[in-house]
């Protein structure tokens, strides 16, 4: 524990008394280590650089305060701006931040809009006509709307970029840069990524004016958590396996991960001809489709939601238990994205991989990352496999940076296929192999970022200034 996070309220906070009314009527005892660091920088008026994952309370951390500052200050926004922008990576992170924006401004009269792809823009261009408060955006469409001249940002008054490594991913950056330099020097500028890498420290030297830097990690954070095997089959074997595995009574809610787009349809095809009570989810679809289904997954009327890695962002389900990997993803990190669907609100999760001889290689990338093998089902591996240490076997048994915590005394020796002291491959007994709670290795810590300053992962936000 550490011992300067300070014993904040909501109220200590300095939020004003609607907003103290909703995180209550949401059942919010305490604010999370972020937000007890970032809702009184943001108060006060300056730029934040904060790394934080989803999970962490990081959305409420710079909604409350924007609609503390908006609702205190009675202007209004001229025709066709806004006051604040809120920048995402993805529709469906934008859809969550604006049901967000709605939750915690019930009490208070505050307007927003969305404006992403997908949905036509004239509804939008209305809405946009007479200003906003707040707009919650992608770079796409707001570009768009800017070239169309239905929205200026010249006396737009802060602006948000969440989750930037993700719109760094999907290639959003330029467009960022664009959009960022339409708004008004003086402006208040909250960058909030999971990650570090050199091209967002880059955007928030260009961008930001002396940040406060705030890093927190999960309570505990995902991987930690999560239960993750790999079964090694023939590809034609997989469609069979994945009826098997989610027809298990265990599985309450499963996302399903494929590479392509057209693999989500026909993977959930097969699910629905089995009988069993599945959705999809990818960029083809429709805004309204992929509400629809996100909002039948949330309800319980779909059981699994089989994805694409871009159109999985973002989802903030809870309960759910299951993620199966129907295909490897080609960017090993893509594994931590998916694999952290599961696992959440201090949840425990499973997660499969199905992995068909041509994915080794990607089967590897991901240990590398992760910094240690992942226990096989069934089938053993090949020879080449069964005897091979995870790349930084040593730094995966040290302690974690991120977590304080010491590494324990002991530590099984994840081997795939659970290799016995000859190197034999014996046969699993579980359905699906538990892992200890390992520390995540050194190429995990990388992903989950570098910044100056790091804290402890339990319960603890740092303030960098
Ligand atoms: P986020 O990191 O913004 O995706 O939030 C993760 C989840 O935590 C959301 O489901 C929020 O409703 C919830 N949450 C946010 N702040 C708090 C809080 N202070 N106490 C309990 N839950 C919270």
């Amino acid at each position: 524990m550490n011992e300067s996070l300070p014993l904040t309220t909501f109220s200590d906070l300095g939020l004003a008394e609607p907003f103290l009314r909703a995180v209550e009527a949401e059942g919010y005892t305490d604010p999370t280590p972020i937000q007890s660091k970032v809702i009184p920088e943001i108060l006060n008026g300056r730029d934040v650089l904060g790394i934080a994952q989803t999970g962490t309370g990081k959305t409420a951390s710079f909604v409350l305060p924007l609609l503390h500052a908006i609702a205190g200050d009675k202007r209004r926004a001229d025709k066709k701006s806004c006051r604040a922008l809120i920048l995402v990576p993805t529709r469906e992170l934008a859809a969550q931040v604006a049901d967000s924006v709605r939750t915690y401004g019930r009490f208070a009269r505050v307007t927003s809009t969305v404006i992403v792809g997908g949905v036509k823009p004239g509804p939008q261009i209305r809405a946009l006509s007479n200003g906003v408060d707040i707009v919650i955006a992608t770079p796409g469409r707001l570009e768009d709307h800017l070239s169309g001249r239905a929205i200026r940002l010249d006396a737009t008054e802060a602006v948000v970029l969440d989750e930037a490594d993700q719109m760094l991913d999907l290639g959003f950056m330029p467009a960022v840069r664009r959009i960022l330099g339409k708004l008004p020097r003086e402006r208040q500028t909250v960058l909030l990524s999971a990650t570090m890498p050199k091209q967002i420290r880059g955007l928030a030297s260009d961008f930001l004016n002396r940040p406060a830097e705030i890093s927190v990690a999960p309570t505990a954070r995902p991987i930690e958590r999560i239960d993750q095997s790999v079964m090694h089959m023939a590809k034609a074997a997989k469609r069979g396996a994945l009826v098997d595995l989610l027809a298990g009574a265990e599985v309450e809610r499963a996302i399903v991960f494929t590479r392509t787009k057209r693999g989500a349809d026909r993977v959930s095809k097969h699910l629905l001809d089995a009988g069993l009570s599945a959705a999809a989810i990818h960029g083809d679809k429709s805004q309204g489709q992929r509400q629809q289904a996100l909002k039948a997954f949330r309800n319980d009327r779909v059981r699994i939601l089989v994805a694409t890695d871009i159109a999985a962002r973002g989802i903030d389900v809870d309960d759910v238990s299951h993620v199966i990997n129907f295909e490897l993803p080609n960017v090993p990190e893509a594994y931590v994205h998916r694999i952290g669907r599961t696992a959440r609100a201090g949840k425990s999760g499973i997660a499969v991989s199905l992995c068909d001889p041509d994915e080794r290689g990607l089967l590897r990338d991901i240990e590398r990352l992760i910094g240690r093998a992942i226990g096989a089902e069934g089938d053993a591996p090949p020879a080449e496999r069964r005897d091979r240490k995870p790349k930084r076997a040593s730094e995966a048994r040290s302690a974690d940076p991120l977590s304080g915590d010491k590494p324990p005394r002991r530590r099984r020796r994840a081997r795939n296929g659970k290799s016995s002291a000859k190197g034999q491959a014996v046969p699993q007994s579980r359905r699906f192999a538990k892992s200890g709670p390992e520390s995540a290795g050194d190429g995990l810590s990388r992903m989950l970022g570098n910044i100056g300053s790091r804290s402890d992962a339990g319960a603890s936000a740092s303030t960098n200034t």
